[in-house]
This record gives C-alpha cells, sequence and structure tokens, in this order.
C-alpha cells in the first residue's frame, strides 16, 4: 500500500487525511502547533465545509454568531453576523477528529523534505527521519516556497491581544487611510485587534516600537472605544504575519499535492481563508486517489487540482478587490491604490452570453476518481457544469445546439424541464 505523509494537521491537511481514509488509504499526518493564538471569524460556509470533511469536534468549536459591525467608506455602521473560531482550542479539536477515525498524528516540525522520484524522506526535528511514497504539503503559509507564485501587494497584519472583563462577544471592521482593522472580544474577556498594512508602508515603527505604534492607532478608532474597554488604550501582546495573497503554479508533482494556504493564500479581507482551504482539500482525496490507482489518468487529475485552486483564487482575490473598491476615501494612498486593481479588472461574475456556451471535455470528479466528461463552459463558469441538480447538462447544450431541444425535454419530467429552461433563458437563450 502507497505511504501517504501529510505535512500540517490545519483544516486542510486534515480534511485530505480524513477523506484519504475514507477511501482506504493508509495514511499518516505530521505537524506542530501553530506558534501563536489567534482568533478568526467565520461565516456559514466555513462550518458547513467542516462538517462535510468530518471535522465535528473541530465544529463544535464555533462561537454561536454574535454581531459584527462594519464601517466602510465613511458609511455608517452596518451589522451582520459572524461565528467566533479561537484557534488553539479549534485546532486541538482538529486533532481529536484525526484520531479517533485511527489517523496517526505525529507531534513534529518538519525541518526539511528531500523528494525524489522513488518518494520523499522527511527530516524531523527529534527522532529519524520518515519515508513517504506520496506526500500532501498542508504546512499553510509555513510551507516552504517553491516554483513560480503569483504574489499579490506585500501585505502585513497586526495581531494584538489583551484581556478584559467577560462580556458580550462580538466584532467589527473598519478601513483606515493605510489599510484596514478587524477586532472581537470573546465572551471570557479575551480582546483580539488587528492591523492590516502594506508591508513596504514607510511610517511603520521599528519592530520593538510596534505594540505603541498599535495603540496609538486603537485610540483612534470610535469602534475601538465602542467594543472594548480603557484596557484596549494600552500596549498589547503582538504577533506579526504576512498575510500577501500568493498562488502557487505548481500545486502537485507526479508524487505530491499542495492543498490548503500551502496552494494558495488569500487575502484575510475576503473572511474566506479557512473556506478556501477546505475547498482545495476537499478535493484532494479524489485527486490522490486517481493518481495512486490510475496512473494513466494522473495527469488528467493534476489538471483538475491545478485549474480549481486557480480558479478559487482568482474568485477569492476579485472578491478582495471589489470590496478594496468600495473604499473611496484615499484613492491615491499607497494600499487602496495597489488593491482595487489586484488581480485584474475582469469582473466577478462574467454576464450572461449564450454564444459563449459551448460543450467541452474536462476533468470531473465521478465515484471518488477523477475521469474526463462532457461539459456545458459558459462565461461564468469557465470550468464547466456536469450535472445540474442530478441532470447531465451536455446532451441538453448538443441538443439545441442541433435544433432538438424540445425533444430532449419531452423525456423528463415537468419540474426538471422547467429548470433546465429556467437555466437556459438565464445564460441569455432566447427561443
Ligand atoms: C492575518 C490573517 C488573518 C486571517 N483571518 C482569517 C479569518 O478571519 N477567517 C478565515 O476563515 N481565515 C482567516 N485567515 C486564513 C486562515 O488562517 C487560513 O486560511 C487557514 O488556517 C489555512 O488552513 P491550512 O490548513 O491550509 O493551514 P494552517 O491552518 O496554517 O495549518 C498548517 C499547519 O501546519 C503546521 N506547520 C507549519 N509548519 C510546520 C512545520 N515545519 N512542521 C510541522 N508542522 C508545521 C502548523 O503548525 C499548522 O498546524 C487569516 C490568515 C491571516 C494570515
Amino acid at each position: 500500500m502507497t505511504d501517504i505523509v501529510i505535512l500540517g494537521a490545519g483544516p486542510a491537511g486534515s480534511a485530505v487525511a480524513l477523506g484519504l481514509r475514507r477511501l482506504g488509504h493508509a495514511v499518516r499526518i505530521i505537524s506542530e502547533w501553530r506558534r501563536f493564538a489567534a482568533v478568526e471569524g467565520v461565516s456559514q460556509r466555513v462550518l458547513d465545509g467542516l462538517r462535510q470533511a468530518g471535522l465535528s469536534r473541530a465544529l463544535a468549536c464555533a462561537a454561536a454568531p454574535s454581531p459584527r459591525r462594519v464601517q466602510w467608506n465613511g458609511d455608517g455602521q452596518s451589522i451582520n453576523q459572524e461565528c467566533l473560531l479561537d484557534r488553539p482550542p479549534f485546532d486541538a479539536a482538529i486533532r481529536e477528529d484525526l484520531r479517533a477515525a485511527g489517523i496517526e498524528v505525529l507531534e513534529a516540525r518538519v525541518l526539511k523534505v528531500e523528494s525524489a522520484e522513488d518518494g520523499h524522506l522527511i527530516n524531523i526535528e527529534s527522532g529519524e527521519p520518515l519515508r513517504a511514497d506520496f506526500l500532501v504539503e498542508a504546512r499553510g503559509r509555513q510551507a516552504p516556497l517553491a516554483g513560480g507564485r503569483l504574489r499579490g501587494p506585500e501585505t502585513l497584519s497586526l495581531l494584538n491581544q489583551w484581556r478584559e472583563e467577560p462580556g458580550r462577544p462580538g466584532s467589527a471592521v473598519e478601513s483606515l487611510p493605510d489599510g484596514w482593522a478587524w477586532m472581537a472580544r470573546l465572551e471570557d474577556g479575551r480582546c483580539y485587534w488587528q492591523i492590516t498594512l502594506d508591508a513596504a508602508a514607510s511610517d511603520l515603527p521599528p519592530r520593538g516600537q510596534l505594540p505603541e505604534f498599535c495603540a496609538r492607532r486603537r485610540s483612534e478608532s470610535a469602534l475601538v472605544r465602542e467594543l472594548f474597554g480603557p484596557e484596549a488604550l494600552q500596549p498589547a501582546s503582538l504577533h506579526a504575519r504576512s498575510s500577501t495573497a500568493i498562488l502557487f503554479h505548481e500545486a502537485s508533482g507526479p508524487n505530491w499535492l499542495r492543498v490548503g494556504d500551502a496552494a494558495m493564500a488569500v487575502d484575510p479581507l475576503s473572511g474566506n481563508g479557512i473556506f478556501q482551504s477546505l475547498s482545495s482539500a476537499l478535493q484532494a482525496p479524489a485527486v490522490i486517489n486517481t493518481m495512486l490507482q490510475r496512473p494513466e489518468r494522473a495527469e488528467l487529475a493534476r489538471r483538475f487540482h491545478q485549474r480549481r485552486v486557480e480558479h478559487l483564487f482568482l474568485r477569492f482575490a476579485r472578491t478582495g478587490r471589489d470590496f478594496y473598491a468600495l473604499e473611496q476615501r484615499w484613492p491615491e494612498a499607497p494600499f487602496w491604490r495597489d488593491r482595487r486593481t489586484w488581480p485584474d479588472a475582469e469582473p466577478m461574475h462574467a454576464p450572461a452570453d449564450f454564444s459563449k456556451v459551448r460543450v467541452e471535455r474536462a476533468p470531473v470528479i465521478h465515484d471518488d476518481l477523477i475521469e474526463e466528461a462532457d461539459v456545458v463552459v459558459t462565461a461564468d463558469q469557465p470550468l464547466g457544469i456536469w450535472h445540474l441538480q442530478g441532470i447531465e447538462l451536455a446532451p441538453i447544450v448538443t441538443a439545441l445546439q442541433r435544433g432538438k431541444l424540445n425533444l430532449a425535454l419531452a423525456n423528463l419530467p415537468e419540474q426538471p424541464r422547467r429548470m433546465l429552461q429556467g437555466w437556459l433563458l438565464a445564460q441569455g437563450y432566447r427561443p
């Protein structure tokens, strides 16, 4: 049996481990703990993804939705909701999920990986090196940089934390002349404030003075005064990390795959980091299964993974760009100027254009393997759609192109027939 080793027990590596285990593969995971405590805001989509991945204990760590205030472009506050995720207990619960599924978790720091055609030698901080036939790189943003990559504007996030009296939980986000700040307060009184700035900002003080710099910035914020007590105005413990968006041009090799932040890391503004890391991880078990069980389709499987990683990345990058563009008070400030136009000027959703609807061969997931099928490509869905509510779409579009749409629809019950007619109309088809 192929020995698969996964590096990194974050949401991505763990979702791959559980998926491979379900498919009957032998898998081990090596990970150290994160070196800092953080709280992250997640949406319902992340909770759905955790459920789908089988990370039920991790899912149970998400706090109930709490109000999030948003102050952007000088507009009055709007309020929505997000669930706050305390990462240390969340990361610990992920490991419980892994162990409960019978997956071996080795707690160790990976120092170096030597890769060759016939396998990998993994050097860890304490203990003998380990061998793997297949490697999954899921060490998040700490994964070694390798190969070509696309980088967004260089971005730095400074996370500050302190403690106050217990109180009502909540979070807030606000735009600033040189960046933006996200802040959260947990029920037990732990408080977090994170400012995201251009990494090259000329007015950043030396590292030792960053806590005072952050405290001064908090003192200028009305939102900080609303959410926190006077303790917020004191310098606090600080962790600096890069939050530059990165896309790797090579998300796989003949005997390895990158998933999660190790394959593409998005700007934290989108609030979609965990969602996108799960998205690339949930498809990975079928990709690896194909590479191992059907080597003749390995290239197809790798193409499937790469296209999806790139597609997801661009979607989140454009979401971030459009949100940056909503802030219009400082168009010439370097932070806003560089981010409102990156990665490109393509719209988030391409408008319907029936002349672009066509049938193509493309890789799809079927029975936990990647295979090639006829899919329907549209302006907004360049990767193609195979099934629409369980109905294969390519035969319908082919019939339409041959002037036999009514014949193809005639065999279907009324509800799916109407659904398909509605979909065609939405693509710009005019009978
Ligand atoms: C500033 C900032 C704010 C963010 N805020 C949010 C947010 O509010 N909401 C959201 O959804 N996402 C947010 N994210 C993104 C989110 O943290 C990541 O997208 C997500 O954790 C990625 O999951 P992953 O499994 O790919 O990697 P990670 O969660 O980073 O997991 C990687 C694992 O590998 C381990 N590891 C690393 N190096 C080694 C090594 N050498 N040896 C052994 N183990 C190692 C790490 O300890 C960790 O356990 C934010 C990111 C940043 C940078």
